[in-house]
């Protein structure tokens, strides 16, 4: 690890690990072999039965704004000279802090009342393995602070994101950003699904589409995400964010 590297992240990342206070590390544990679940395929979008119609976040103008226009490719690439596990965790740094600020200002419409599960789409909900292994479904606000704490006590473990010069990333580096971008990617989902009228009441949208953007293509780039994460099962329609990556595909915002 270069000196000019280590301190630019340093520097970057010695801001106040702010945003909501959250409870102390949780007992379950994020494993891989947590899955989608109920992911039944949605009635056709030009069947006008209630609960099925295209939601506001697949709608013009919402769509497409954005505060970056164009391709984010260029915004993804490794900058010369900078050692790809640090561009890497500095880029992780950065989506979790934008992601915990708005989910922290939306957090007090996310209630275990209004959402009782970790849903991302009509028939898309995410469930949580716990310790004995088991699948089970959590409300909304338990499972994302599970994520958000999980996520921040990483990043201030200088044994999986070291930040002093001369410390090497940890061998298991690679596979832990993986867990974490899945879990991000799910925060992301369930507030396009949930939350998304006060994303659109704060005015937000561009801002939130722009970060969300950023985050699938350097996620792609960098092969943190599988598809299948983000689109669902290839033989049955996109389902939520799905649909919304495949429509930006479409119009050229990310790659195809
Ligand atoms: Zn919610």
């Amino acid at each position: 690890m270069s000196f000019f590297n280590s301190i630019g992240r340093t520097m970057q990342r010695s801001g106040p690990r702010g945003g909501p206070k959250r409870s102390p590390t949780p007992t379950s544990t994020i494993s891989t072999t947590s899955t989608l679940v109920d992911h039944v395929p949605p009635a056709s979008p030009s069947v006008s039965v209630p609960g099925t119609q295209k939601p506001l976040y697949l709608c013009s103008p919402f769509v497409e704004a954005a505060l970056v226009k164009g391709n984010f490719k260029t915004i993804v690439m490794l900058p010369k000279y900078v050692d790809i596990m640090e561009w890497v965790a500095v880029n992780i740094f950065d989506f979790f802090q934008n992601l915990n600020m708005f989910y922290g200002v939306i957090s007090e419409c996310c209630t275990q009342h209004s959402c009782p599960t970790m849903s991302a789409g009509a028939t898309l909900n995410y469930t949580w393995i716990n310790q004995d292994r088991k699948s089970v479904q959590l409300p909304a606000p338990t499972y994302i602070d599970y994520v958000m704490t999980w996520v921040q006590n990483l990043l201030d473990d200088e044994n999986t994101f070291p930040t002093k010069s001369g410390q090497d990333f940890p061998a298991s580096f690679p596979s832990t950003i993986k867990h974490v971008y899945r879990q991000l990617l799910r925060v992301f989902a369930h507030i396009y699904h949930a939350h998304y009228p006060q994303i659109l009441h704060l005015r937000s949208e561009p801002h939130f589409n722009s970060l969300f953007a950023h985050f699938l293509a350097f996620g792609r780039e960098y092969e943190l995400l599988d598809i299948k994460d983000v689109r669902g099962a290839s033989n049955a329609p996109a389902v939520g964010i799905g649909a919304l990556w495949e429509r930006w595909r479409e119009m050229g915002i990310l790659e195809s």
